[in-house]
């Protein structure tokens, strides 16, 4: 494949995280998310995946992320790497323009063996979802039936599951390993101390995520959202806090504890949008290509995916087009047209 220049959209971004679900199915039912039970038809083959994520890098692509639905659920996820791996290896493949190979999990199935696997195949981050301590609100969260307790098994498995991903390398000091957290108002914004106290005392760093109006099928409501100033006053009372600012294209803004002890981030896309540097482009499981969370509409790459330079061809031109700012203009309260579905865009 031939260097390609990097395209930048209607507002002068580039592009430069691809975040690719593998599955929109979940092994959790999170309220907030509700996530398919079945995948859709036409699914990307593991070609087409490789294909898509070259393409994307060569238009400057440097960081690939997995997500999902659950991507520990999909077989793929391991030759996936495999093949990721092998080109960042070889001279003059576009995937050696790759900074960072990510994935995003809710950590039930991140057992020694798997997390030693992702390793192995290349993967260097992992950012790992837990919305709770106390199992009631953790069985509420993430959709389980059989209250606190199977609330405390989950807090058990995902606890093993960084154990698991620290034991095989990914250290949290260098920002391989991280915790993600949807804050509810009046629906988990009590476990905020809670949660900030454990990712201490596994220094890890914490993600406070705003809930978003993502997809049809949850009910969002502005009352529904702790706005993320709040958040952060409410640990900053607990532990000080001093700021860190958000570097361009990222989606967190960070603080360091005073203390030291680690660091904390909040993703404020409905109080704070950061639309004016996005630099992300979402493929879902059945190769819908997204610019933005709140998007109704998707293009679907399918036609493009048989030829590396007709699909490059195609990804060029949406990004070209691309002039959504959809946080930034208020469009996420109006919420009149529906919307692609958490599971699908992947976070
Ligand atoms: N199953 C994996 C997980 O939960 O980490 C990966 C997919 S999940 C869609 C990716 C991230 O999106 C998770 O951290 C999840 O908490 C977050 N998320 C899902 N729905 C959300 C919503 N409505 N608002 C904010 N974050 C949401
Ligand atoms: Fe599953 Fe992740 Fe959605 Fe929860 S947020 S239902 S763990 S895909």
């Amino acid at each position: 494949m031939i260097a390609a220049s990097p395209p930048t959209d209607q507002r002068a971004r580039a592009l430069g995280v691809l975040r690719m679900s593998l599955t929109a199915r979940c092994n959790l039912a999170c309220p907030y998310c509700c996530p398919d039970t079945a995948d859709p038809p036409g699914m990307l083959s593991l070609e087409e995946q490789v294909r898509l994520i070259r393409v994307a890098a060569n238009l400057g692509a440097h960081t690939l992320r997995l997500t999902g639905g659950e991507p520990l659920l999909s077989e793929r996820l391991l030759p996936l790497l495999e093949r990721v791996a092998m080109g960042r290896r070889t001279s003059g493949d576009p995937l050696q323009g790759l900074r960072q190979v990510a994935l995003t999990t809710n950590g039930v199935l991140l057992t020694q063996e798997r997390a030693k696997a992702l390793r192995s195949v290349g993967l260097e981050r992992i950012t790992v979802s837990l919305d709770a301590v106390e199992g009631a609100v953790v069985a509420r969260m993430a959709g389980l039936r059989g209250g606190g307790r199977a609330g405390d098994r989950l807090v058990g498995q995902v606890l093993a599951g960084l154990a698991a991903a620290r034991s095989a390398g990914f250290d949290p000091a260098e920002g391989a390993l991280k915790l993600n957290a949807v804050i509810q108002r009046g629906v988990n914004d009590d476990q905020l101390i809670p949660l900030a106290e454990l990712a201490r005392q596994h220094r890890l760093e914490l993600r406070l995520i705003e809930y978003m109006d993502v997809g049809n099928r949850n009910g969002w409501a502005m009352e529904h959202v702790l706005p993320a100033a709040v958040m952060i006053d409410r640990i900053h009372r607990h532990w000080p806090l001093s700021p860190l600012g958000r570097s361009s294209g990222a989606t967190a803004r960070r603080w360091r504890y005073r203390d030291g002890l680690a660091s904390i981030g909040v993703i404020a896309s409905i109080s704070e949008p950061f639309c004016g540097d996005c630099n992300r482009l979402r493929i879902t499981a059945d190769g819908q290509a997204y610019t933005c969370l709140f998007a109704s509409q998707g293009t679907d790459l399918k036609p493009a995916l048989a030829s590396e330079h007709e699909l490059e061809g195609a990804i060029r031109a949406l990004w070209q087009r691309r002039a959504d700012r959809y946080s930034e203009e208020g469009r996420v309260a109006a919420h009149t047209e529906p919307h692609a579905e958490m599971a699908y865009l992947g976070g």
